[in-house]
């Protein structure tokens, strides 16, 4: 497991493949929004997917251009907010990409460079 710590609050465990391959990419300026996201929100971060492989972003479901891929994305949600307070901090921490999955209840956020904003 990829137990070193990459950031005061994450570890890069946590961005790994779900696939249990424990393949990791992790964007730098990924880290930070969540870093930044984690210290406004003061409350824990759960990431419930960060890289994924391309056999595994096909096996979810994925879009084949998906952030994922390149560790520029996290699926994720914080203890105590509902989604589009989630949403708002992201927006206020300056996260490129936000997409709001409410019947799920996490939020993703990325990194890709452009606004793009969607309700999954
Ligand atoms: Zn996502």
């Amino acid at each position: 497991m990829n137990r070193i710590k990459v950031s005061k609050n994450f570890s890069l465990h946590e961005f790994e493949c779900r696939d249990g391959s424990h393949l990791v990419m992790l964007d730098e300026k990924l880290l930070e929004l969540l870093q930044k996201m984690r210290d406004a929100a003061g409350q824990p971060i759960m990431v419930y997917s960060g890289y994924r492989t391309p056999a595994y972003n096909k096996q979810v479901g994925g879009a084949p251009t998906s952030q994922h891929l390149c560790g520029k994305a996290a699926d994720i949600s914080i203890v105590n907010m509902a989604v589009d307070q989630m949403a708002e901090l992201a927006e206020r921490c300056g996260a490129d990409g936000i997409g709001k999955y409410y019947k799920q209840g996490f939020i993703h956020v990325d990194t890709r460079g452009h606004k793009a904003r969607w309700i999954g």
